[in-house]
């Protein structure tokens, strides 16, 4: 008998918010960001899903645009973070890999070797992680023309550093410092959007947008939730109740005995934790579901179980089904009681919890 304890993924949902992120990306293209093992709802189960929709999938690595082939699906792959090692330009090469150079060593690997796979190049606009500032740019345009290498090259990236804040005036400095800086080669693709910027009125798209989270239904926009700004939440963490009991006022639950009783609670204990994925900075009063019914967690969580305040939902039993997110508690939801954000909860959930698509 599989695990009770079980993470569902809802292929409609994903699709629909694929389309979604379309629909706000007007005349730009969108790749599906899949990276993280698709954000943990599994890279070739998702991929696959948008095989007939996704002009293109983008990736953290190699070994991520490997998994997408051996899926079967021919679509090229971006491999956002470029290639770690020289020897990775021959294996994108002839392969529809499309890395982004975003340094002069990644550089140096493409131009010395006898390799050529398509490529793009990285501008730094002000996240200053990765890329070639734009006082580099001409240089290196000028570089890839010499050695013949020009031909091959798509067009530009950039990431936004604060898009996900929709008073910051930073994302607007960032396009505006990556338009001058590729306005030399206007025939170029561009490519700037993560998620967040699908939702800023005005923020233009270009060529190809990249979105992730919106894709799995978690919110990009601080302050929001997905379901309030129109995406359909794709994973649904379910576990079941092991045992219930009575925790009489003035005995505590779990480690540390953080909570205590005020009066007599029904309580309940559920089959997960952060051995799981769940995140164990969610304390008390973090949201779950039961039956539709909305309940609370007590007290610390485990790394197996956690214990939720049952007197919401009175006559549920032992092998009833707890929802921690999904439908009617948003991931998000519980991210922000975690304090943290969705994409860490979904790509966190560890492989103990089996995925199965409903
Ligand atoms: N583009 C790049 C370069 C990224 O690193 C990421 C994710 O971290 C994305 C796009 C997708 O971002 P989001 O999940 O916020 O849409």
């Amino acid at each position: 008998m599989p695990r009770s304890t079980v993470a569902r993924i809802d292929l409609q949902a994903l699709r629909n918010n694929y389309l979604k992120a379309c629909e706000r990306a007007g005349s730009a293209k969108a790749m599906a960001v899949v990276k993280a093992d698709g954000y943990g709802h599994g890279i070739a189960r998702v991929a696959s899903a948008l095989n007939d929709l996704a002009p293109k999938y983008a990736v953290a690595c190699i070994e991520e645009a490997w998994a997408i082939r051996d899926a079967g699906l021919t679509q090229p792959v971006v491999l956002l973070q470029g290639v770690h090692a020289a020897e990775d330009i021959a294996e994108c090469s002839g392969k529809t890999f499309e890395p982004v150079l975003h340094g002069e060593s990644q550089l140096e690997w493409l131009l010395k070797g006898g390799h050529r796979p398509v490529f793009w190049l990285k501008v730094n606009t002000g996240m200053n992680r990765l890329g070639f500032r734009p006082e580099e740019l001409p240089g290196v345009m000028e570089n890839l023309e010499k050695t013949g290498a020009l031909s091959q090259l798509q067009g530009f990236v950039t990431h936004f550093a604060c898009a996900d804040d929709a008073g910051s005036a930073m994302t607007a400095e960032q396009t505006s410092v990556f338009i001058n800086a590729t306005s030399p080669w206007p025939t170029l693709l561009k490519s700037v959007a993560n998620s967040a910027a699908h939702f800023i009125a005005g923020q233009p798209l270009f060529d190809w947008s990249r979105p992730g989270i919106m894709l799995y239904g978690g919110s990009p926009i601080v302050g929001k939730t997905g379901p309030e700004l129109g995406l359909e939440p794709v994973m649904t963490l379910e576990a079941p109740l092991i045992t219930t009991r009575v925790v009489r006022a003035g005995e505590s639950v779990g480690y540390g005995s953080v909570w205590t009783a005020r009066q007599d609670t029904l309580m309940g204990m559920v089959a997960v934790g952060y051995g799981d994925g769940y995140p164990r900075h969610a304390g008390t009063d973090t949201p779950a579901a039961i039956d539709g019914r909305r309940i609370r967690l007590i007290g610390r969580v485990s790394m197996d179980m956690l214990a939720v305040d049952l007197s919401n939902a009175p006559g549920v039993s032992v092998g009833d089904t707890v929802e921690l997110w999904g439908r009617t508690v948003g991931v998000d939801e519980v991210a922000s009681c975690a304090g943290t954000i969705s994409y860490e909860l979904l790509t966190g959930l560890t492989s103990r919890v089996p995925r199965i698509v409903q």
